[in-house]
């Protein structure tokens, strides 16, 4: 594994890429064998490489750990609710495609950027 481009990010070496829609943080390995525990149902990772590398990023900053609880203040913040306990990345480089975008919309799941281009 190459760390070129994580310079400033806090990660293990297993915890390595960042879901861009939840933000949650985990191996590519587990992407693939397990899918994201919170958008498996709309993006589909499980064994899918190509939606893996465009849906995560391995380039993301300040890893914090949510333990579940949806009423901490890490959630409020991060602007997730009932999410699995896991850690999650404040600020993710990167955007989801095009075309998984609308389709997103199309279900009626509004995606905020991750990447600090939107603010409240
Ligand atoms: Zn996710």
């Amino acid at each position: 594994m190459s760390s070129v481009g994580q310079k400033r990010t806090r990660t293990t070496p297993k915890l390595n890429r960042a879901c861009l829609l939840c933000g949650v943080v985990q191996s590519m390995t587990q992407f693939r064998n397990e899918g994201c525990p919170n958008c498996e149902s709309v993006l589909h990772y499980q064994d899918n490489e190509d939606v893996i590398r465009e849906c995560t990023s391995p380039t993301f900053e300040g890893l914090v750990a949510m333990n579940g609880s949806s009423k901490s203040w890490v959630s409020r913040w991060l602007r997730i609710e009932n999410f699995v306990s896991g850690f999650y990345a404040v600020r993710i480089v990167g955007k989801l495609p095009d075309d998984i975008r609308n389709d997103l919309n199309a279900q009626g799941i509004s995606y905020r950027p991750r990447d600090g281009s939107v603010q409240d």
